[in-house]
Protein backbone atom coordinates (compact mmCIF):
# COMPACT_ATOMS: atom_id res chain seq x y z
CA UNK A 1 0.00 0.00 0.00
CA UNK A 2 1.59 3.35 -1.12
CA UNK A 3 1.92 5.67 1.47
CA UNK A 4 -0.53 9.10 1.29
CA UNK A 5 0.47 12.19 1.57
CA UNK A 6 -0.28 14.29 4.69
CA UNK A 7 -1.97 17.36 5.45
CA UNK A 8 0.69 20.17 5.23
CA UNK A 9 0.14 22.45 8.72
CA UNK A 10 -0.99 25.19 5.79
CA UNK A 11 -4.09 22.66 4.77
CA UNK A 12 -4.45 21.96 8.48
CA UNK A 13 -5.14 25.45 9.65
CA UNK A 14 -7.78 26.27 6.18
CA UNK A 15 -9.27 23.49 7.58
CA UNK A 16 -9.81 24.62 11.02
CA UNK A 17 -10.51 27.41 10.25
CA UNK A 18 -13.36 26.83 7.93
CA UNK A 19 -15.02 24.04 10.50
CA UNK A 20 -14.50 26.36 13.07
CA UNK A 21 -16.71 29.17 10.18
CA UNK A 22 -19.32 26.12 9.58
CA UNK A 23 -19.43 25.88 13.48
CA UNK A 24 -20.88 29.14 14.30
CA UNK A 25 -23.09 29.85 11.41
CA UNK A 26 -24.79 26.12 12.59
CA UNK A 27 -24.62 27.10 16.28
CA UNK A 28 -26.82 29.70 14.53
CA UNK A 29 -29.23 28.16 12.06
CA UNK A 30 -30.00 25.89 15.25
CA UNK A 31 -31.40 28.79 17.63
CA UNK A 32 -33.16 30.01 14.53
CA UNK A 33 -34.81 27.07 13.25
CA UNK A 34 -35.44 26.31 16.88
CA UNK A 35 -37.02 29.86 17.49
CA UNK A 36 -39.41 29.40 14.28
CA UNK A 37 -40.43 25.93 15.55
CA UNK A 38 -41.37 27.77 18.84
CA UNK A 39 -43.18 30.41 17.06
CA UNK A 40 -45.17 28.10 14.70
CA UNK A 41 -46.02 26.12 18.09
CA UNK A 42 -47.33 29.40 19.64
CA UNK A 43 -49.51 30.26 16.33
CA UNK A 44 -50.52 26.92 15.54
CA UNK A 45 -53.07 27.55 19.12
CA UNK A 46 -53.95 30.79 17.64
CA UNK A 47 -55.61 29.48 14.25
CA UNK A 48 -57.84 26.26 15.82
CA UNK A 49 -60.85 27.88 13.74
CA UNK A 50 -58.64 27.57 10.44
CA UNK A 51 -57.48 24.08 9.77
CA UNK A 52 -55.22 25.06 6.16
CA UNK A 53 -53.24 27.52 8.99
CA UNK A 54 -52.75 24.95 11.46
CA UNK A 55 -51.61 22.42 8.80
CA UNK A 56 -49.17 24.67 7.41
CA UNK A 57 -47.67 26.39 10.56
CA UNK A 58 -47.46 22.38 11.51
CA UNK A 59 -45.46 21.81 8.52
CA UNK A 60 -43.02 24.52 8.77
CA UNK A 61 -42.41 23.09 12.01
CA UNK A 62 -41.62 19.78 11.49
CA UNK A 63 -39.25 21.15 8.72
CA UNK A 64 -37.55 23.29 11.11
CA UNK A 65 -37.06 20.94 13.36
CA UNK A 66 -35.89 18.50 10.84
CA UNK A 67 -33.61 20.75 9.25
CA UNK A 68 -32.33 21.17 13.16
CA UNK A 69 -31.66 17.91 13.53
CA UNK A 70 -29.72 17.78 10.76
CA UNK A 71 -27.62 20.85 11.90
CA UNK A 72 -27.34 19.63 15.00
CA UNK A 73 -25.87 16.26 13.65
CA UNK A 74 -23.42 17.99 11.42
CA UNK A 75 -22.04 19.98 14.54
CA UNK A 76 -21.57 16.76 16.31
CA UNK A 77 -19.55 15.47 13.40
CA UNK A 78 -17.73 19.04 13.35
CA UNK A 79 -17.53 19.42 17.40
CA UNK A 80 -15.64 15.35 17.04
CA UNK A 81 -13.28 16.54 14.21
CA UNK A 82 -11.55 19.57 15.96
CA UNK A 83 -11.70 17.03 18.69
CA UNK A 84 -9.66 14.77 17.09
CA UNK A 85 -7.40 18.23 15.41
CA UNK A 86 -6.58 18.47 19.10
CA UNK A 87 -5.61 15.24 19.86
CA UNK A 88 -3.23 14.83 16.99
CA UNK A 89 -5.49 12.02 15.37
CA UNK A 90 -7.02 14.22 12.86
CA UNK A 91 -6.80 13.12 8.95
CA UNK A 92 -6.63 9.29 10.04
CA UNK A 93 -8.97 6.54 8.77
CA UNK A 94 -10.85 4.86 11.71
CA UNK A 95 -10.66 1.69 9.87
CA UNK A 96 -7.89 1.19 8.35
CA UNK A 97 -5.73 3.96 10.25
CA UNK A 98 -4.20 4.97 6.81
CA UNK A 99 -4.23 9.25 6.15
CA UNK A 100 -7.18 10.17 4.96
CA UNK A 101 -6.49 11.70 1.13
CA UNK A 102 -6.11 15.62 1.31
CA UNK A 103 -8.33 16.30 -1.31
CA UNK A 104 -11.05 14.14 0.43
CA UNK A 105 -10.53 16.14 3.92
CA UNK A 106 -10.88 19.27 2.22
CA UNK A 107 -14.26 18.49 0.51
CA UNK A 108 -15.18 16.85 3.79
CA UNK A 109 -13.21 17.86 6.32
CA UNK A 110 -15.25 15.38 8.89
CA UNK A 111 -14.39 12.40 7.46
CA UNK A 112 -13.43 9.76 9.26
CA UNK A 113 -12.83 6.59 6.64
CA UNK A 114 -10.56 7.07 3.95
CA UNK A 115 -11.96 7.26 0.11
CA UNK A 116 -11.17 3.11 -0.08
CA UNK A 117 -12.66 2.46 3.15
CA UNK A 118 -15.96 4.77 2.05
CA UNK A 119 -16.35 2.71 -1.28
CA UNK A 120 -16.11 -0.37 0.91
CA UNK A 121 -18.46 0.58 3.20
CA UNK A 122 -20.76 1.54 0.18
CA UNK A 123 -20.76 -1.55 -1.93
CA UNK A 124 -21.06 -3.50 1.22
CA UNK A 125 -16.99 -4.36 1.42
ZN1 LIG B 1 -9.32 3.47 5.39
Amino acid sequence: MTKRKALTKTQLSQIREGLNEERASLVEQVADLDAEADVNNWREGGFDDDPADAGSASFERETAQSLSNHARSLLLQIDDALRRMDAGTYGTCERCGERIEPERLEALPYARLCLDCKRRDETGR
